[in-house]
């Protein structure tokens, strides 16, 4: 049996509204790239949107189930309450800035540690922070796109979650998932896997009183830890199931595959493989710009096609400009 010990995060997904102003923001305030253009596989008439690096390197991956009119969620405990993004350490003036200028509120400036960290929310109510570790991020960010590459992202840094009970989630992540506590700040533990590097962290915050979490637009569905290959995948489910997680089968999710399940307070977790990645099925150059659909819901594509909004890709002529992008939603889950 072997003691599963995923290598970092690999994506975290969130529920967003309209797909067009989702892919405004990441993708024109953010600078990350549309990576995939596919759905949801479990509900086809969703879309589901991939953002990362150039190529959607594990660890970059940031995803959405996107639809127009979705209900709002609620922030709260059994969840993950906030997805941090790591960009270099002497660019978070550059980004206060840029925030500013493109109408997005920056909700709070504080240091926490060797962490200089700006917080803010997407145009749904999702909670952000842009992380600048003095410890450095030698990940290489996206070149090509609509942020300088010398301050543009990096990949995720960490997740926040936030628990009625702190031990429980901590045990299944020390004794069941391979992490170790780094640093207690507060009411905020951090657990570490791997170096402990940026994207290897997860902060476990401690607020018995919270309401309890309602998942919808402006939250956070899944985050996704990191295994090499399936192989070692199909033995870290055998070890989890034999500590008595309960779990899913592996499913096939096309560019990677995947196990769920949920930690103590409730937060759903999975485990993906780094392979095959999102060039399986389009070439690097031209990642993003097509719907793609696994071969599984090829037949359905003219009716799938039908049902999902129209989508104005960066540089298409009717791409919505980075500025009009990013104002908060009044209706944003409180
Ligand atoms: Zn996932």
């Amino acid at each position: 049996m072997t003691q599963p010990n995923p290598q970092g995060l690999h994506h975290v997904t969130a529920i967003a509204g309209d797909p067009q102003r989702n892919l405004d923001f990441y993708h024109g305030v953010l600078g990350l790239r549309l990576v995939k253009q596919t759905v949801n596989f479990d509900a086809p008439d969703t879309y589901h949107l991939y953002f990362g690096d150039e190529v959607g390197s594990p660890g970059s991956i940031m995803t959405f189930f996107p639809a127009p009119g979705a209900p709002s969620g609620r922030h709260g405990a059994g969840q993950a309450t906030t997805t941090g993004f790591s960009v270099p350490s002497t660019a978070l003036g550059w980004w206060d800035e840029r925030l500013r200028r493109l109408g997005v509120e920056v909700l709070a400036r504080e240091e926490r540690g060797d962490e200089d960290v700006l917080a803010l929310s997407d145009p749904d109510g999702l909670r952000l922070e842009l992380v600048a570790d003095a410890r450095g991020d030698t990940r290489t960010p996206w070149e090509a796109g609509p942020v300088p590459a010398e301050v543009a992202i990096r990949g995720l840094s960490h997740v926040t979650l936030t628990e009625h009970h702190r031990d429980r989630t901590a045990a299944h992540l020390t004794e069941q998932l391979g992490f170790r506590v780094d640093a207690e700040h507060g009411h905020r533990t951090r657990f570490v896997t791997g170096q402990g590097a940026v994207g290897q962290r997860v902060d476990v915050l401690a607020r018995p009183d919270a309401p309890r979490g309602l998942v919808a637009a402006g939250t956070v569905h899944h985050i996704a830890w990191r295994a090499p290959e399936r192989a070692t995948q199909e033995r870290w489910r055998a070890a989890l199931a034999e500590s008595g997680v309960d779990l899913t089968p592996i499913v096939d999710r096309q560019y990677f595959t995947s196990i769920y399940f949920r930690e103590p307070g409730g937060v759903l977790f999975e485990i993906a493989t780094d392979t095959p990645g999102f060039a399986t099925d389009e070439v690097v150059a031209e990642l993003g710009r097509e719907l793609r659909l696994p071969p599984w819901l090829e037949p359905q594509r003219e009716r799938i096609a039908a049902s999902l909004p129209a989508l104005a890709l960066p540089g298409d002529p009717g791409d919505h400009a980075p500025a009009s992008a990013g104002v908060p939603s009044a209706e944003g889950p409180r």
